[in-house]
């Protein structure tokens, strides 16, 4: 699903975010990326999500060339492939979870009564289908990440990735949002999930280290 090698990440002003990165994560995979802040976790997870491109190096995600498509073939990519949480959430205000899940096929070609049907449908099943006409502000942070799960994996992504998804929450709707990741990864799907919690990463069945831009042995 995806495979990474030699990669180099620069930004502008001389940082070097990642150095020499190969890593290769294959279709059906559940993987942690641990690392204190700065290390380069969502560098990576930028890259892993076609969001941005390597500065040398290669990324290939289902197979596709990251650095040789133009703009537009990237976004598709990225609509077509990937389904991201993130650990604020993300979900539109004054919108109902419904809505919010159904904006998740926006760029799917879906039209609007179909979106609204698989909506439903990915509610149920992060088990929300009773908070459907609710809007983010009347739940709470776990059930947030519940329907930001639901958005992600609405238009079924082969490839879900996850930026500290439990970064918000306390320990009880951490470990819901948790069973939920495992619940995807058991019927199929490929999920990167970035961490610096130790205790989570290490009930994934794979981890991998970034220290200082690299990737490093436990
Ligand atoms: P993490 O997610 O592990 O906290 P990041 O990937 O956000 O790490 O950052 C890695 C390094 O790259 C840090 O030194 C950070 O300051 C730097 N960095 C991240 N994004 C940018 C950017 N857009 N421009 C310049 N430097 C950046």
């Amino acid at each position: 699903m995806i495979r990474m090698a030699d990669v180099r990440k620069h930004y502008p002003g001389g940082v070097t975010a990642l150095a020499d990165v190969s890593l290769t994560v294959g279709a059906g995979e559940l993987v942690g990326v641990v690392g204190p802040s700065g290390s380069g976790k969502s560098t990576m997870l930028h890259l892993l999500g076609a969001l941005d491109r390597p500065s040398a190096g290669s990324v290939h995600i289902d197979g596709y060339d990251v650095a040789a498509l133009p703009d537009r073939a990237l976004s598709a990519l990225r609509a077509r492939t990937v389904g991201f949480v993130f650990q604020q959430f993300h979900l539109a205000a004054g919108v109902s979870a419904l809505d919010n899940v159904a904006d998740g096929l926006l760029y799917a070609g879906v039209r609007r009564r179909e979106r609204r049907r698989r909506a439903a449908r990915a509610l149920e099943r992060v088990g929300l289908d009773h908070r459907a006409h609710h809007r983010p502000h009347e739940m709470s942070g776990g059930e947030r990440q519940r329907v930001a799960i639901a958005r992600a994996v609405v238009a079924d992504p082969p490839l879900l990735l996850a930026d500290e998804p439990t970064g918000n929450l306390d320990t009880a709707a951490g470990t819901v949002v948790m069973d939920l990741l495992r619940g995807l990864h058991a019927a199929g799907t490929t999920v990167v999930v970035i961490t610096h919690d130790r205790d989570i990463a290490a009930a994934l069945p794979r981890r991998v280290y970034l220290r200082d831009g690299r990737l490093v042995a436990s």
